[in-house]
């Protein structure tokens, strides 16, 4: 098969439909949301189109967004504008709110989704940062049921998730912001728009009388998977948001992290941005940002 024109493309309404489709496929099959990765990918020779591509952006399970007990529950096809402009995600996941409008341009917000985000398994996923942060979970569905995977589990390694070739991503369960809950989403690329992060970073903190109560904090771009820095965290626990408490958790995170040079950055400068996103994301959520 060499080209797109000459893939079979199917279009479920359902997600039994999705189940049935990817039962009867082989490892020439392929799941479709946005687009915007796997096109690119194609057109550019970096991947073969496949034998049948399951074009899943019009299943309505898959576009659901609603609060229940703490959590938003959030559609696998969800277009990153959708979750940008919506005053719920906007309110309950600022961090997720402000990934999602920092994504490529508007014409990718408009087709790339949170579930292609999610699934493409790069380590520079503008997304998956604030929902580490947050602790959310994945809820797969496949021929053997449903199930739910916490987010740090799902990302298995470089390019690596936690989902059987049978099976998709259904919905993410993200826990919103609690009382006295902040956050802040930041990346560094080399434009404002239409760049992948050299860094991007989160941050989600509870303060209670003046101390972090709670703290998360989780990087992409600077390990083989987006990951959560518990160093940080433990710095941040228990502590006013000071800048005794900002400087040591600044070099700590420069400390944790293990980047690679790469095509669009060295390791170095993304050690040193990754102390400077946190430095910035603390003194923003603690009212001392300049
Ligand atoms: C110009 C440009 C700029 C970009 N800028 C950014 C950026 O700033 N930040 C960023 O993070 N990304 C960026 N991207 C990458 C891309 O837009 C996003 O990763 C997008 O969210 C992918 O979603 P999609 O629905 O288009 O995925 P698709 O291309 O449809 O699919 C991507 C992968 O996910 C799988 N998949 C999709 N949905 C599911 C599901 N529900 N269950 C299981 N597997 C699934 C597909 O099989 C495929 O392997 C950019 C891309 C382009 C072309």
């Amino acid at each position: 098969m060499s080209s797109a024109e000459s893939s079979r493309c199917f279009f479920p309404e359902s997600v039994e439909e999705i189940i049935t489709l990817l039962a009867e496929g082989n490892n020439r099959t392929c799941l479709l949301c946005g687009g915007t990765d796997l096109l690119v990918q194609w057109h550019s020779g970096v991947t073969a189109p496949p034998e049948t591509v399951i074009v899943i952006n019009a299943v309505p399970e898959l576009k659901v967004l609603r609060e229940e007990e703490g959590h938003l529950v959030i559609g696998a096809a969800l277009s990153h504008r959708a979750l940008a402009v919506s005053e719920l995600v906007r309110s309950r996941l600022p961090a997720l709110a402000a990934a999602a409008a920092d994504v490529g341009a508007v014409q990718i917000q408009n087709s790339g989704t949170i579930g292609g985000n999610v699934a493409n398994a790069s380590p520079a996923a503008d997304l998956v940062p604030p929902l580490l942060a947050a602790g959310a979970a994945v809820i797969a569905a496949g021929p053997r049921g449903r199930r739910r995977i916490p987010m740090e589990s799902f990302l298995r390694g470089y390019r690596s998730i936690d989902l059987a070739d049978d099976e998709f991503i259904l919905h993410f369960e993200v826990p919103v912001l609690p009382a006295g809950g902040r956050e802040s989403f930041h990346k560094l690329g080399s434009r404002a728009a239409q760049a992948i992060s050299k860094v991007a970073a989160a941050c989600r903190v509870v303060v209670e009388d003046g101390r972090v109560r709670e703290a998360a904090v989780a990087m992409g771009s600077v390990a083989p998977t987006a990951i959560r820095l518990p160093e940080v965290e433990k710095i941040l626990s228990g502590r006013p948001l000071d800048s005794s408490t900002i400087q040591e958790a600044t070099e700590a995170a420069r400390a944790a992290v293990r980047p690679i040079d790469d095509i669009r950055s060295t390791a170095e400068y993304r050690r040193w941005a990754a102390g400077s996103l946190v430095e910035l994301m603390l003194e923003e959520l603690s009212g001392t940002a300049p």
